[in-house]
């Protein structure tokens, strides 16, 4: 078949020949974008193949490496599976970019890539598999739309018919983490579609058993690959946080959700030209168009005094961190490093009147209780009369008007993935190899 070359230079070495084909889609406004990203060094991903929605082939990695596409992932008893799997990337812009039907030729190209693979190497039908069913829990391509009926029927792959019933039992995630769903509440990951295609499982014999729900994202949930041209409108000089751009986090609702998952911020400020900290719990409000910190102080904080005039302050959230050693990468020649995750507020501070700070409190209080369902929440309702009017003299509220809103994400996407595979092993329950796992790629 026509191939058109175009190398990455992101591969290593296999470990053991291929056995399992992962179809993906691209999941990126444009082919020519995913292609220049899976052939940019700084990505640290590529894929054998990318097919273009015309048709065309393009040969990124040989067959013979080991390209780096599937990321944290399980089929049938094997781990990591970019050591022994093909990965084609299909060009589609994905849920995140309009999400749309793969084209005829395109379709056409898939099947006969995969029929020519397998002239080459030895690939059963329950190994040529989506990147969703190999890790379900992050991914959702190649999606619903893509036709594994006809792929089957060409004789490549599985596929059974059955009624989308609502609410039919959820496949087995493919990691080892069951995508079950708990009583009364659908996963939010996976929500029933009309599409059904057979579920896999990993450990099974390979064939199609039970079919279900689609496994695929509802659209909310998807790969969240850097957007290189938001990248681009950013002006360098607005970024204040760290320096490499890798590791910048672009989506604002993801820094809000990261803001509200981690509210004890710090506050930092130097209002009369000392740099003063406080710590101060938070509640992120949505205002008309903007963004607001809220967050109060006892009166005999350091800060408190200049809350009258007000400043501008920077709030900062810090998520999980850990120090990552050297010994745990693959490669040679590292050096310590520390991953973690933290976003940057930044804008104007001032003192909020007394209703304010009790609608503050309210909604700090609401807010913490309610991670702690299903105990009954606290209200200041419990307190006798007078006492809680009297407590609330001894603070202060105020509110930062976000001006800035950045975030970083450090999580080793720098790494080649079997270093990133170290990290996360020796990291174990630690909350940063959860992140490490879901995070970008
Ligand atoms: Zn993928």
């Amino acid at each position: 078949m026509n191939v058109i070359e175009a190398p990455s230079p992101n591969w290593d070495a296999r470990t053991a020949p291929p056995d399992t084909l992962i179809l993906h889609y691209t999941g990126m406004p444009t082919g020519q974008e995913a292609i220049d990203w899976l052939r940019n060094p700084e990505s640290k991903v590529s894929s054998h193949y990318v097919v273009e929605e015309d048709g065309r082939v393009f040969r990124l990695v040989p067959e013979e490496r080991r390209a780096w596409h599937a990321g944290v992932s399980f089929w049938k008893g094997q781990r990591a599976l970019n050591g022994t799997s093909i990965g084609i990337e299909i060009v589609n812009p994905g849920h995140e970019w309009g999400y749309r039907p793969f084209p005829e030729a395109q379709i056409a190209s898939v099947i006969a890539l995969v029929a020519d693979i397998r002239t080459r190497w030895t690939i059963d039908d329950g190994r040529i598999v989506g990147h969703s069913d190999v890790a379900p829990d992050r991914k959702d391509d190649p999606g619903e739309l893509f036709p594994w009926k006809r792929l089957a029927e060409a004789g490549h792959g599985l596929w059974a018919e059955a009624p989308a019933a609502p609410g039919a039992p959820i496949g087995e995630g493919g990691n080892g983490r069951r995508g079950l769903r708990l009583p009364g509440r659908p996963h939010p990951a996976r929500l029933c579609l009309p599409a059904v295609r057979p579920v896999r499982r990993p450990d099974g014999d390979g064939r199609a058993r039970l079919p279900a729900p689609l496994a695929a994202g509802d659209g909310r949930r998807h790969r969240r690959r850097r957007d290189p041209r938001a990248a681009d409108r950013a002006p360098p000089a607005r970024r204040l946080m760290h320096p490499a751009r890798l590791f910048h986090v672009e989506d604002a609702g993801r820094l809000v959700a990261q803001l509200g998952a981690q509210p004890f911020v710090t506050i930092c400020a130097a209002p009369d030209g000392r740099p003063r900290v406080a710590h101060a719990p938070a509640v992120v409000r949505r205002l008309d168009g903007g963004l607001a910190v809220d967050f109060h102080l006892s009166r005999g904080n350091a800060l408190s005094p200049f809350l009258a005039t007000g400043f501008r302050a920077v709030a900062v959230s810090l998520g999980p961190e850990a120090y990552v050693s050297p010994d745990w990468y693959e490669s040679p020649d590292q050096v310590p490093t520390w991953n973690y995750v933290s976003v940057e507020a930044e804008g104007p501070v001032a003192i909020l009147d007394e209703a304010g700070l009790i609608a503050q409190v309210d909604a700090l209080s609401a807010q913490e209780e309610a991670r702690l369902l299903p105990k009954r929440p606290w209200t200041r309702a419990k307190m006798s009369p007078g006492v809680f009017e009297k407590m609330v003299r001894g603070i202060v509220g105020a509110r930062l008007t976000v001006e800035r809103l950045e975030g970083i994400s450090k999580l080793s996407q720098n790494k080649a993935e079997a270093d990133r595979l170290g990290v996360i092993a020796a990291l174990g329950d630690h909350p940063v190899a959860r992140l490490m796992e879901n995070g970008p790629e």
